[in-house]
């Protein structure tokens, strides 16, 4: 299930993020798409659609698209439901939260210099997409516990 590769529909934007700290590949929908749009994305990509329209999910059935649909509306039951899934949700760095990009890690001291209050021994990792730095800190051990709490 690891290597299953998501598309996120509008309404489960803040659940894509929160799969992506997890490493999972979640690519964002195009900023206005019909639901024919997503199913042909998701379809041509081999990905699985994610989303909390019931119509929709009955769709990609029919068109044997697959997909998996979302029922609550908080971001702690939808990690659930994603985990009753099958998706693993262990905090892992490689992939960018905003924009799925692929994260690389900064070694480069003046690079790291940039970063203030970074500990010497805390890792930095760059988007390869959009540029966003990601480092270890106090707000990554939060993320860490909200993700693993019951995983
Ligand atoms: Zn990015």
């Amino acid at each position: 299930m690891a290597s299953a590769r998501f598309l996120a529909d509008h309404m489960l934007m803040k659940l894509a993020r929160w799969l992506r700290f997890a490493g999972q590949d979640v690519a964002n929908p195009p900023l206005r798409v019909d639901d024919d749009c997503l199913m042909a994305i998701a379809k041509q990509e081999g990905r699985i659609l994610l989303t909390r329209d019931v119509i929709l999910a009955q769709r990609c059935k029919k068109a044997k698209v697959e997909s998996v649909l979302i029922r609550s509306i908080d971001l702690e039951s939808q990690l659930d439901e994603m985990r009753d899934w099958g998706a693993s949700l262990k905090l892992e760095p490689i992939r960018c939260t905003l924009c799925n990009g692929e994260l690389v890690e900064v070694a480069d001291a003046e690079e790291r210099a940039k970063v203030p209050h970074l500990d010497e021994e805390a890792a930095l990792w760059r988007c390869k997409n959009c540029g966003k730095l990601y480092w270890e800190g106090s707000h990554w051990k939060k993320i860490k516990e909200r993700m693993e709490r019951s995983g």
